[in-house]
């Protein structure tokens, strides 16, 4: 299995230990820092460490750990230049799997610069990215982000993350790859369960999102195995479990 979104810098080895025996072989971990930075070099300094540090402390539990690296939007008050061209060396030394976690979240005016310009980098490299859609006004943002998207970016390279049933219907008919993330607060996997079966496996990826806030390390495992339980297609179980990802990711 593969969970598509993760932030590993916020757990610990004991959990990716259990993800590991519970049958995930890998995960991609996403960029986020939930303190206020006001200083590129220590947002560097976070990306680098996910990138050197949680990578490996993941692999001695036996779970591969791909890497998205971006600045998330609430990270974007910093001078940014110093992490694009940072984004552009690991896109060229293949050290990323996504440009991400990226997207918008207050809609202040550094955010919505810091998007579209990732946006861009992503585009003009070929390169995927993995957009973050918030708790809060989910739909106003995600409207926002939908309009942004065609004039910055080719459908093949999105995904848009935390869709959940309230906001489905706005996204399903995109060629966007679609993001289900299965975590307390955010959307139980019967709720997840009950989109796949109404719109189908093909668009959508599977992830736990775990992170500082509370989080099930195992809501992929969790959601395959009741997807099993009550009977789905096999074919259609291991899209959402590892085929989709495999194919979106080019692992
Ligand atoms: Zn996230």
């Amino acid at each position: 299995m593969i969970d598509t979104h993760i932030h590993g810098d916020a757990r610990s080895g004991e959990d990716f230990k259990e993800m590991y025996l519970s049958g995930i072989d890998a995960a991609v971990t996403c960029a986020f820092y939930p303190y206020k930075i006001d200083n590129e070099t220590v947002l560097l300094n976070h990306l680098m460490r996910i990138l050197n540090y949680d990578t490996k402390r993941a692999k001695e539990h036996g779970l591969d750990l791909k890497v998205a690296l971006g600045i998330h939007p609430a990270n974007a008050d910093t001078n940014s230049e110093l992490i694009y061209e940072n984004i552009y060396r690991w896109i060229e030394n293949k050290d990323i799997v996504a440009i991400g976690e990226i997207g918008l979240e207050d809609l202040t005016e550094n955010e919505y610069a810091v998007f579209k310009r990732q946006l861009d980098i992503a585009d003009e490299t070929k390169t995927n990215v993995i957009i973050h859609t918030p708790r809060k006004n989910k739909k106003e943002v995600l409207d926002e982000i939908l309009n942004i998207l065609p004039e910055h970016i080719s459908p093949e390279y999105v995904v848009i993350d935390h869709i959940n049933p309230n906001v489905v219907e706005n996204v399903i008919s995109t060629d966007y790859t679609l993001g289900l993330t299965v975590q307390p607060q955010k959307m139980d996997k019967y709720e997840a369960i009950s989109i796949l079966d109404e719109y189908g496996f093909d668009k959508f990826l599977l992830n736990s999102d775990i992170s500082n806030k509370e989080s099930d390390p195992l809501s992929v495992p969790k959601t395959v195995r009741e997807l099993a339980k009550q009977g789905f297609n096999q074919k259609d179980i291991d899209k959402i479990a590892f085929k989709n990802a495999e194919k979106f990711f080019k692992f």
